[in-house]
């Protein structure tokens, strides 16, 4: 089954996110837990819930991936932006548990001088303090494109990462495509060997998602410029190539390409019908 779609605005609610889905012919999307920018969050309404879970299940939805703020810094030097990181993210995974068993993907931030070892120290510290035992949300890392001081950018700085997490299990891995290109891992003529890559370091395993988008610049660039699906510099087919490998099978792809929703529904289209998979 190919689980597939976009990230939608959150203002709506999840019902709203969820037909929305249905319009543009995908089963899974990803969303703000909050204004982007942070902020409080809005209440989430039970009932607004229910007719999300009741179109879920009737149309097959995979599981959806929150995204945290992209403000939010783990690794932030001044002490109340960590403070603000740790509350903002234990916030979120309360309010998750109100659609309990999906992906809650963070980026895990920018060391801002103090070098990346003292940043990857201090994204531990903030998910040993907000990971529990009771929740049955997973927070995936995302793969960054190494742009300026962000952690991440490197399957070794994830690893670094989760080998200083407690609670293993309720971590994972989100892989964003034009991130990745970005960082230097070439998806394009060496997909198997990235993927093998991603297993000796991080373990295939622990890959829950993907931010399926192309690239608007060059291997190695550490720019992060996402392009629309075949008008950045992966391509079509290596993007195909990605939704359709084996070791990818089952996880939820999504676009996070600069469209509209018109847009979005043909590169959902484009890619189904290119999908090869065992359905
Ligand atoms: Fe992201
Ligand atoms: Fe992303
Ligand atoms: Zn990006």
């Amino acid at each position: 089954m190919l689980y597939i779609g976009n990230h939608t605005t959150s203002s709506k609610g999840y019902a709203a996110m969820a037909r929305q889905m249905i319009q543009n012919g995908g089963n899974t999307f990803a969303f703000f837990t909050r204004n982007p920018r942070g902020g409080k969050a809005k209440a989430i309404d039970p009932k607004d819930v229910e007719i999300y879970r009741a179109l879920s299940e009737e149309n097959h939805f995979g599981k959806i991936v929150a995204h945290a703020p992209y403000t939010l810094n783990a690794c932030a030097a001044k002490e109340n932006l960590r403070d603000f990181a740790r509350e903002t993210m234990a916030d979120d995974l309360q309010r998750l548990e109100m659609t309990p068993g999906n992906y809650y993907n963070f980026h895990p931030g920018s060391h801002v001088g103090q070098g990346t070892e003292a940043g990857i120290c201090r994204i531990a510290e903030i998910l040993n303090d907000v990971l529990t035992d009771g929740q049955t949300t997973t927070v995936l890392l995302e793969t960054m494109a190494g742009k300026g001081s962000e952690v991440g950018g490197t399957f070794e700085e994830l690893r670094g990462i989760m080998d200083l997490v407690e609670k293993k299990e309720k971590i994972g891995v989100c892989l964003d495509t034009c991130h990745v290109w970005d960082g230097g891992y070439d998806i394009v003529n060496d997909l198997d060997g990235v993927l093998g890559t991603f297993d000796r370091i991080i373990g295939l395993s622990n890959l829950k998602a993907v931010h399926l988008n192309d690239s608007l610049n060059g291997l190695g660039s550490h720019k992060d410029r996402h392009a629309k699906i075949g008008e950045g510099q992966i391509g079509m087919e290596a993007l195909v190539r990605v939704i359709c490998h084996p070791a990818l099978s089952g996880i939820p792809f999504i676009l996070e390409t600069p469209n509209d929703d018109e847009g979005w529904t043909r590169e959902i289209a484009a890619l189904r019908k290119a999908y090869t998979g065992e359905d």
